[in-house]
């Protein structure tokens, strides 16, 4: 019988492939208790605040990781003041940080914020009436918190030691304005001339197969266009690029101190900072996946004969780009727009759209000649011109029709 069971397994296996680094199952559990209501929406500084940092620390502790918070605990507190009901307060949060100790000089910082918006008190709330409602965030972010988790296990018992350390970090204060990254590269547990770069994961719970990842912090570093395309590919992933390293979550605070900064984002989406971002509707095998490739990365990273040179890419949203496009008009897309066309959230300056001018608000419906349904075919017509070329776009601005003439 136990052979039996062994011939099967073999047989399998071409088919299982690497998809098997992580399971599905776990991902969800993982979830499935961050995103409880009995931890009240993980608001910082509260009490399901804690029992998450708790949950974390019991991971990172059964892992054997070194506690790299203060004093030899996991937990690195700061204080952070905020208004409720109009009087500021002074209030602890806390980071959870775990080390992974390979002996190497170099450490790479896997990190993901596990706070949310409580009962709606903290943050921007998107549901009406969200006061005392509890805000799960499964997608934002249990689902990165669960990300850095599942590659601490990964990295732990894969009975490798690579050539990098590995500082898993899962932060605070994020929906409050970044405040948990802030204070560790204030307060660095690690010497940060000692980080070789960051990689962040923010909302990877939503995989969408036809609208893909979006991978931010591009520009930071060549070494991201070199490395995550064929890995991209391996996991059929699709993917569109922003090279800022400046962007709303905390690989902004590491790419301020001159450090490598990539982050993992699926998108967003309608339950977004509503009391609807609920465990259900997470795409635990598109996660999985989206780990895979964060693994794939890690151990290609070890292989590269230097440390990834850091660049500096620091326009917010400076467009959607891919390595191999010579135009971009110097947009910022809404990715959470789910209707036909490309929707403009952010215009750069002296840019070609501001030159033409397109305008924040704006859809775009035609772009040289061509219909403009999904953020792809953009980007496909992108690929096919070059500096100088002037084209025609038609926009809805409103319920007007416009036509401007863009010049790449
Ligand atoms: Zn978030």
């Amino acid at each position: 019988m136990k052979s039996f069971i062994l011939v099967l397994l073999i047989l399998c296996l071409p088919f299982l492939g690497e998809s098997q680094n992580f399971q599905p199952a776990f991902i969800r559990q993982h979830i499935e208790f961050l995103a409880s209501d009995d931890l009240e929406g993980r608001g910082t500084a509260s009490l399901g605040e804690i029992k998450a940092a708790n949950y974390i620390a019991d991971v990172f502790e059964k892992l054997n990781l070194k506690p790299a918070g203060k004093n030899v605990s996991f937990f690195q507190p700061f204080e952070i003041s905020f208004a409720i009901d109009g009087k500021a307060h002074q209030l602890i949060g806390r980071n959870v940080v775990g080390f992974l100790d390979n002996g190497a000089s170099k450490t790479i910082v896997i990190g993901a914020h596990y706070d949310h918006l409580g009962r709606g008190y903290q943050g921007r709330s998107l549901s009406p009436d969200s006061k005392n409602k509890i805000h799960n965030g499964a997608d934002d972010n249990a689902s990165g918190t669960t990300g850095v988790l599942e590659l601490a296990k990964y990295f732990s018992e894969n009975d490798v030691v690579e050539k990098h350390n590995y500082l898993f970090i899962t932060f605070s204060g994020e929906e409050l304005g970044l405040i948990g990254s802030k204070r560790f590269t204030e307060k660095p547990t690690v010497p940060l001339n000692s980080i070789s770069c960051m990689i962040n994961m923010d909302m990877i719970g939503r995989l969408d197969e036809n609208k893909g990842i979006i991978i931010s912090g591009w520009g930071t570093s060549k070494v991201w266009g070199k490395l995550i395309p064929d890995l991209a590919k391996s996991q059929n992933l699709k993917y569109t690029v922003d090279s800022s390293g400046i962007g709303a979550s905390d690989h902004t605070s590491f790419y301020l101190k001159d450090i490598p900064v990539v982050q993992f984002f699926t998108g967003g989406h309608g339950d977004y900072h509503k009391i609807s971002d609920d465990p259900d509707k997470i795409n635990v095998d598109g996660e999985a996946r989206i780990l895979n490739v964060i693994a794939g990365l890690l151990q290609n990273l070890d292989k590269e004969a230097a440390e990834p040179e850091f660049l500096s890419a620091g326009n917010a949203h400076s467009g959607v780009t891919t390595s191999n496009f010579k135009v971009t008009l110097g947009v910022m897309p809404n990715y959470s727009y789910s209707g036909k066309g490309l929707k403009i959230d952010g215009v750069t300056k002296a840019r070609p759209a501001e030159k033409a001018g397109i305008l924040v608000g704006d859809i775009i419906t035609k772009l040289a000649g061509k219909d403009i349904a999904t953020i792809y075919d953009y980007m496909e017509i992108l690929g096919k011109h070059e500096k100088g070329q002037q084209v025609e776009a038609e926009l809805l601005r409103g319920k007007e029709i416009k036509k401007v003439r863009v010049t790449f």
